[in-house]
């Protein structure tokens, strides 16, 4: 670091003179000189009234003067007129008994090159070395420039040199400030998705992908009003100079905002929004290719009740999601019903929080019987909510939003603990439980976490509960997504001693020699296998044949949703089969879990479908 600059003058001064001002003798002065002669700082020191009684030789050099020449002329004369007064101003106030502000001014050199100084005033009237106010200046073009490129880099996309997602909140923050009170001058934000860039990356090569993505950008800004660099554009607060320029930001891999200036509500929104997406439906031609891409495209208008950019921004990416999804390459409005949906879906999430902390969940258990035999095999723990105000909830109410916000993991580690505190309940009253007893649901998400495994060990030994005791269902869409997970998963899983199963097989694309590859214990077959097969004969040939390869396999099979006689006559007499099913009891509370703990173990024959 170096030394601030008013001590360097003055350590200066001390070493050479023991005095400096007035009483400087011009051999003293001539070291002094030497001694700043290479320093690119400027170092003046005036008296009270502001008139120099030294200058340095860079100070000479900066106005074209000889440092002596300049002694006795007040420094603000040889200030750009338009920085004088800042600079009196100042010097007032030092001499006044204020600590010395920075100032910055831009300063033409005697060759008629432009610096920037930045300038610091420091009252040394009480050093004995000194005896006046000293001014340095520092050259800070250059910081200057690398602060603009820093500036620049950090608002940029480097790959586009477009904006950034800060810059567009930047702008579209002041079109939000700029239309306050003017509610009827409308400017819009359009989210721009790509479809199949993935697949061009993944086919083509990431240099294409980069390349295509360059492409669009150009063609994007032709349909907005950008102008060319060099042409000023009007101010966002400029009545009579124009409309200020649009922005495109590139925000993600495959994503660009516009943010839309003077547009009328909505259709002009739209119109414009639609203009950005035809410019997309040319081929471009990549490496000697035509790559088709095309865009779903969300819009949000401003300013309405519209206070923070990040909202504007969110409610278009929900337009454009909404596009995508509905499929038919049309621009979509963030409107009122997209806007409950959101508020619901806020709700909920925030509802879904407090209730993981306030312990609002419950576990109901639906039994699993052996076909043909009595007893029960076990139990399927079912999650519950027990909203305050909208009473007992099942999952299909919560659990696709706890998934979104990955609140089902903190709510999976609840789960799996109540499950091993009910297997213990269980345990310490019936000490014959049979393997297998409860069986666990778990979330893609859940087995995705890298510490899923341990985390699950650790519930077991927290617990004390003999993990034979446990099964696990893996969903069908995990096993076919990340197989090599999904294997790792239920091999670590087996090796503990738990089961393990996939559910709802059938509703996908798992294969039964997927399941052979993926180890696991046994299937649950799909309800709507079962809807199929009695409605027709080919379902029931699958269904048939589904029984029968998993016992080649080796694996038990759960028919879940026997929800009428129809269904139990499907399954009849497969071999290793077992049931469950609103037919044969719905999910319940613990309390009625007892009575079929409670039963002689399974073994006889019997009929199902007379409990
Ligand atoms: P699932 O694992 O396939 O669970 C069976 C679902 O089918 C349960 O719905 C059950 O109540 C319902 N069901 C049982 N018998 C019948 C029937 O005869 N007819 C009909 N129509 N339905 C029947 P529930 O409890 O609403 O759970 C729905 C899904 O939510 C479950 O499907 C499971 O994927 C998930 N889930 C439930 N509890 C948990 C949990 O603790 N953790 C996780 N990760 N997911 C859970
Ligand atoms: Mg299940």
């Amino acid at each position: 670091m170096p030394p601030p600059p008013d001590s360097l003058v003055a350590a200066l001064a001390r070493a050479v003179t023991g005095r400096l001002g007035h009483a400087l003798g011009p051999r003293l002065e001539r070291r002094l000189d030497a001694l700043l002669a290479e320093a690119s700082d400027l170092v003046w020191t005036l008296d009270a009234r502001g008139r120099i009684t030294y200058a340095s030789p860079a100070a000479g050099r900066l106005a074209g003067l000889d440092p002596a020449v300049m002694r006795g002329l007040p420094l603000a004369s040889l200030l750009p007129a338009e920085h004088r007064q800042t600079f009196e101003q100042l010097l007032r106030h030092v001499v006044g008994g204020d600590a010395g502000d920075r100032w910055t001014c831009q300063v033409p050199s005697a060759r008629g090159e432009t610096f920037e100084f930045e300038f610091v005033i420091r009252d040394a009237r009480h050093d004995a070395a000194v005896r006046g106010l000293v001014v340095t200046g520092r050259d800070v073009t250059e910081r200057n420039v690398v602060a603009a490129r820093l500036r620049f880099e950090a608002l940029h996309d480097p790959l586009t040199g477009l904006p950034n997602r800060a810059l567009l909140v930047e702008r579209v923050n002041a079109a939000l400030i700029a239309a306050d009170g003017r509610r009827r001058q409308s400017f819009a934000v359009a989210y721009l998705d790509l479809d199949g860039f993935k697949a061009v990356n993944d086919v083509l090569g990431h240099s294409a992908g980069d390349t295509l993505l360059k492409l669009v950008a150009d063609r994007i800004i032709q349909t907005l009003r950008i102008p060319e660099p060099g042409r000023p554009t009007g101010p966002i607060r400029g009545p009579r100079r124009g409309p200020p320029a649009d922005t495109l930001a590139r925000v993600g891999g495959d994503e660009f905002v516009a943010l839309l200036h003077h547009v009328d509500h909505p259709a002009g929104a739209l119109r414009a929004a639609e203009r950005v997406q035809a410019a997309l439906s040319d081929p471009f031609e990549i490496g000697g290719r035509d790559v088709h891409v095309a865009a779903s495209v969300g819009v949000s208008i401003g300013p309405g009740a519209y206070t923070a950019a990040d909202d504007m921004v969110r409610d278009a990416d929900i337009a454009m999601y909404r596009a995508k999804r509905s499929g038919d390459g049309r621009v979509r409005l963030f409107d009122q019903p997209m806007h409950e949906a959101m508020a619901a879906r806020l709700r909920l999430e925030n509802d879904l929080r407090a209730a993981i902390e306030r312990d609002q969940f419950t576990l109901h258990f639906q039994p699993i019987f052996p076909a043909g035999r009595r007893g029960v095999q076990g139990f399927e723990a079912l999650v519950r909510w027990q909203h305050p105000e909208r009473g007992l909830l099942t999952p299909d109410e919560f659990l696709a939003s706890a998934e979104d916000t990955r609140l089902i993991l903190p709510l999976g580690r609840w789960i799996l603990r109540e499950a091993c505190r009910q297997l213990r309940r269980w345990l310490d009253a019936v000490p014959s439980l049979p393997a297998n007893v409860l069986s666990v649901n778990l979330s893609a998400l859940e087995i995705l976490q890298p510490d899923a495994i341990a985390s699950l060990q650790q519930v077991l030994a927290d617990t004390g509960v003999p993990p034979r005791l446990l099964r696990l269902e893996l969903t069908e869409s995990l096993a076919v997504r990340d197989p090599d997970v999904a294997i790792a998963f239920c091999r670590a899983v087996r090796a503990l001693g738990m089961s393990v199963g996939v559910d709802d097989f059938g509703a996908g694309h798992c294969s039964l020699s997927h399941l052979r590859r993926l180890g696991v214990d046994y299937v649950k077959v799909d309800r709507t296998l079962l809807d199929e097969a009695v409605q027709d004969a080919a379902a029931r040939g699958i269904l048939r044949a589904t029984a029968m390869v998993a016992e080649a396999l080796d694996l038990d099979v759960v028919f879940q949703g026997i929800e009428r006689r129809e269904h139990l006559v499907m399954v009849a007499g497969f071999p290793r089969s077992f049931l469950q099913g609103y037919l044969l009891s719905r999910p319940v509370p613990e309390v009625d879990t007892w009575r079929w703990l409670r039963t002689p173990p399974a073994g006889e024959e019997v009929q199902h479908g007379h409990r």
